[in-house]
């Protein structure tokens, strides 16, 4: 078993991009410049929000946050979102999701310009990937795809399994790895709440990803012997022992899990921080004006 360390691997990848930045100031460029706006106080959502500012600052990049109380109304939101479209200083900007129930989440996906829709939610950037064409491509899809490449894990007719169908994960993640590219040229199973015969379905993968938000969910009789294993699922559950009150657990039980396959994500430290690296680059792509000229 190996594991794929997504600690090693966002560390190589910012300071990749940090080095381009670089090279851009010295030549008199824009500092790419990256905008949040975050909606209320949801606690997980705090904290992604600081570790995307934080990477910010980490590759030399600007970062603005819009923060706006849990009653802004959809109206407001829109109007923030126009204002983020026509600053010519921001390279790209993200809402974090979820958003309060009152605020329709695909209105405020589709009101984001998509040349600065650097989470590639916007269904023109959707659309674009589907077709093989530039795209933003959504963060965790194309963190999982870098670790995957970065590895060299051979994926062209392999059986891949994803467990989750969910806009921002499941389903970008079944298209891309389908595609006739590399990473891709798998031969893809999405799977959801109303998949029968889950269990032997996984059973059948050669690469295996878990995205169903269930902590623990994927247990070792899942798994194929010398499967690759990529645990998305991220759940804060109650844990007394931690100073915070929490712990982190991902869908896939790590301890038997590992031992039966070839490489494995942990969590945390797997695939989150190379979401992360997702949005910086689509970020670093957004100021070159690499996706939409
Ligand atoms: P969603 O809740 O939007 O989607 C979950 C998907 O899993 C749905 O398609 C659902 O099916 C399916 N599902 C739920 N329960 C089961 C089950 N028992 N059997 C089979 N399928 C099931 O979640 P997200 O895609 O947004 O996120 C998934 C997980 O990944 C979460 O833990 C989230 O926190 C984490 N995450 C981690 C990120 C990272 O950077 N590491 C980034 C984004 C998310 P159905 O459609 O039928 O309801």
């Amino acid at each position: 078993m190996q594991l794929l360390d997504g600690k090693f691997l966002s560390a190589q990848v910012k300071a990749e991009i940090k080095a381009e930045v670089d090279k851009i100031k010295a030549e008199g460029g824009k500092t790419p410049h990256l905008a949040a706006i975050l909606v209320g106080n949801n606690g997980a959502s705090e904290t992604y929000v600081a570790s995307k500012i934080k990477s910010c600052e980490e590759v030399g990049f600007k970062s603005t946050l819009v923060r706006l109380p849990e009653t802004t109304s959809e109206a407001e939101v829109l109007s923030h979102i126009e204002a983020l479209n026509n600053d010519a200083d921001i390279d790209g900007f993200i809402v974090q999701l979820p958003l309060p129930s009152h605020i329709s989440e695909n209105t405020v996906m589709e009101a984001v310009a998509p040349e600065k829709d650097v989470d590639g939610f916007h269904p023109i950037n959707v659309g674009r990937m589907c077709k093989g064409l530039p795209a933003y491509i959504s963060a965790t899809p194309f963190g999982i795809l870098e670790m995957l490449k970065r590895y060299n894990i051979d994926t062209a007719g392999k059986h891949c399994v994803v467990v989750g169908r969910s806009q921002i994960v499941g389903l970008p993640m079944g298209i891309l790895m389908q595609r006739n590219t590399a990473p891709g040229n798998a031969t893809v199973t999405i799977c959801h709440s109303r998949t029968h015969n889950l269990k032997e379905v996984c059973q059948s993968a050669d690469i295996l990803i878990a995205a169903l938000g269930r902590p623990e969910f994927i247990t070792a009789d899942y798994v194929k012997e010398g499967a690759v294993v990529i645990d998305v699922g991220i759940t804060r559950v109650v844990d007394e022992s931690k100073k915070s009150g929490f712990a982190i657990k991902g869908d896939v039980k790590f301890d038997e899990v590992a031992p039966k396959s070839s490489y494995i994500t942990p969590v945390p430290g797997g695939v989150g921080l190379m979401t992360i690296c997702g949005l910086m680059t689509n970020t670093l792509l957004a100021s070159k004006k690499a996706i939409f000229k």
